[in-house]
């Protein structure tokens, strides 16, 4: 009967626009982390797709304390299991040293201690410069960078110790991710280092 498939329609978009409000996880249980550069197809490069994952993107992909805020929800009451970090080769955070970044913004903006972080949070504000330069995060070692962050969470007390962490990162040059400290030019006859759609399969 129509009738029955028409409803079935609106039973399955009631369900998805209700999705927190019933509990319902999202598809892969996957909350995902990764770099903002618009080279980086974070969808595509883990074969996922609308309605699969959570998926936080800011400067780096690194850990910030809205990263924590995020994660901490998601795998406490959202159902998810699982947390994926891509991190990137040529990435931003590494093109420029943290003191060029606190003078340059320091000269524009004056006193960068002073400089509101958070609307809903106007006690939260950096000691001096050196803090300043801390929080920016710039990074020289992206294998290290990503390695040390699923150490981090791993690790924190807001984060249920169940959930499952990795961290990848993607070759700009190749368009493929990888493991970190894997490089695909140190085994260029071993295919299984090549890490294409871990959620595809
Ligand atoms: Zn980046």
């Amino acid at each position: 009967m129509l009738h029955e498939t028409v409803d079935g329609q609106i039973q399955e978009r009631l369900d998805w626009v209700l999705r927190r409000q019933r509990g319902i996880p999202n598809n892969r249980r996957l909350f995902v982390l990764a770099c903002m550069d618009e080279r980086l197809p974070v969808e595509e490069a883990l074969g996922i797709t609308t309605g699969d994952a959570h998926i936080f993107r800011n400067a780096g992909g690194l850990v910030t304390d809205d990263v924590i805020r995020s994660a901490m929800l998601t795998t406490n009451f959202f159902g998810t299991e699982e947390i994926v970090i891509i991190n990137h080769t040529e990435c931003g955070m590494m093109s420029a040293r943290t003191e060029t970044l606190v003078k340059a913004l320091s000269d524009k903006v004056g006193n960068l201690a002073a400089v509101a972080l958070d609307p809903a949070l106007p006690e939260l504000k950096l000691t001096d410069a050196n803090a300043f330069g801390r929080w920016i995060k710039m990074f020289d070692d992206v294998d290290q960078i990503s390695e040390s962050q699923v150490a981090f969470l791993r690790d924190h007390p807001l984060i249920p110790s169940h959930i499952k962490i990795s961290s990848y990162i993607y070759e700009v040059e190749s368009g493929r991710l990888r493991r970190p400290y894997e490089r695909l030019s140190d085994h260029v006859n071993d295919m299984r280092t090549m890490v294409e759609h871990p959620y595809r399969g």
